[in-house]
């Protein structure tokens, strides 16, 4: 009997625990650990009402690596799934090392007091997980993860030789709110407003943040502006395939949303620099984040899908190729099935595959590795079977932008 032990209560937990729920043969045990027990316990509820499913539920503050210790040497588990923030992954990783425990996140670990993502430190690691005989599995959501799992399968199916990728996150979706963002606001301005980076002829090209407007028809959703940002998986997809000449990373905004942004930052209440309020010290981007509304809450609004995928340009026995692989999700649909929208759901649905890859050891090495460093055919099959099938279309030509 496998023990999965969770720790976040957000909007991905919520859908990767029903997922779970979902294949009770495979997760039997689940213990949801979370900051707020009031969040849990709103999980806990559900489980048992949709599934007829118990799950232990526990309070943690993850910041803190002896808490953690102390609850995973109650229960024993054999996998940690990190579904907090970015803020607690190395906390985290340290006790999976301390109690031998397997670890899976979906996002790269970012220092509280500075907006940079790297995965330095966690790749740190790899010598300690290999020692101790566990596995990390790093960035295991949509993107990173399915975007870098389709890389995998281009590189091991359609391409000899990978040169040019272009990630395309389009969220065509509409939940009526006049600013709101999809996953965790803190965590999604902080990347927005970050510098724009991109690879290119074996170097970092950095730019202000977005600063490159692109007008590209997607597929079911139409025509969308998608701005030139830097996302973590361009650091391990160069490593992984350093063939690769030039990696970009696009999104898309409205010019609503653009324009709430601007407005927010140029007042100072995107900053992470704390401020003194009557003696109260204050970081502008957290007090945002508690009036912002919270996109768990946003399922039942939204309206319309997300195309997120790759267009990757390389040679195959010798004559370039250009492919475009992609998924489609509907937020009204998401939400029938498991009370989310499709940002959660895109990333509670490949952490659930690949904790459930780690458990049966299909996916099994010790050390910490990312998800493109695996055999993609068993993610590509159970991403078809639990709700992101992909599609895939040869263009006739290397995209130009
Ligand atoms: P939410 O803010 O909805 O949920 C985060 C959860 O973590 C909350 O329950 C929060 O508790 C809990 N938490 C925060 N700090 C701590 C702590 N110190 N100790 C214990 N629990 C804590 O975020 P999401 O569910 O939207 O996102 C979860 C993760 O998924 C994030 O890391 C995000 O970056 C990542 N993500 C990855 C994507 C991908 O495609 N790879 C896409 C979208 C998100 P509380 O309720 O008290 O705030």
């Amino acid at each position: 009997m496998k023990k999965v032990f969770i720790i976040g209560a957000g909007g991905v937990s919520s859908v990767t625990v029903q997922k779970m729920a979902m294949l009770k043969d495979d997760f039997n045990q689940i213990i949801l650990a979370s900051r707020t027990i009031k969040k849990c316990k709103v999980i806990k509820d559900l489980l048992k009402r949709k599934f007829n499913m118990d799950i232990c539920i526990e309070e943690l503050d993850a910041d803190n690596t002896n808490e953690i210790v102390k609850l995973l040497k109650k229960y024993k588990p054999d996998i940690v799934l990190n579904l907090a923030l970015p803020y607690q992954d190395l906390t985290i990783m340290e006790a999976c090392l301390n109690e031998k425990v397997n670890y899976l996140d979906t996002a790269n670990y970012e220092p509280k007091n500075e907006a940079k993502f790297e995965y330095k430190w966690q790749w740190d690691l790899h010598t300690n997980f290999t020692k101790k005989g566990i596995m990390a599995l790093l960035g295991c959501g949509f993107d990173p993860g399915v975007t870098n799992i389709y890389t995998a399968y281009a590189k091991k199916y359609l391409l000899d030789k990978i040169e040019y990728l272009d990630i395309l996150d389009c969220n065509g979706g509409d939940h009526g709110q006049p600013f709101a963002t999809n996953f965790n606001p803190e965590i999604n301005i902080r990347e927005i407003t970050a510098k724009s980076k991109h690879f290119d002829n074996g170097e970092w090209k950095i730019g202000e943040p977005l600063n490159k407007k692109i007008n590209f028809n997607f597929p079911e959703i139409g025509f969308r502006n998608m701005y030139l940002m830097y996302h973590e998986e361009l650091e391990s997809l160069i490593k992984n395939f350093p063939e690769i000449k030039r990696a970009r990373f696009w999104m898309t905004f409205g010019d609503d949303y653009l324009n709430y942004l601007n407005v927010l930052k140029n007042v100072g209440m995107t900053s992470i620099n704390p401020i003194d309020y009557n003696g109260t010290k204050i970081i502008p981007l957290k007090l945002l984040k508690r009036i912002l509304p919270d996109p768990g809450s946003l399922g039942k609004l939204t309206k319309g899908k997300t195309c997120i995928g790759n267009i990757l340009t390389g040679l195959k026995n010798n004559k370039e190729k250009t492919y475009y692989i992609y998924n489609i999700c509907n937020h009204t649909k998401c939400y029938k099935e498991v009370g989310s929208q499709a940002v959660s759901y895109t990333t509670g649905v490949p952490a659930m595959i690949g904790c459930m890859l780690i458990l049966k050891k299909i996916w099994y090495r010790h050390g910490v590795w990312n998800v493109e460093q695996f055999d993609p055919d068993p993610f590509m099959k159970y991403l078809n079977i639990h709700g992101l099938p992909h599609h895939l279309v040869e263009l006739k030509n290397k995209i130009e932008f």
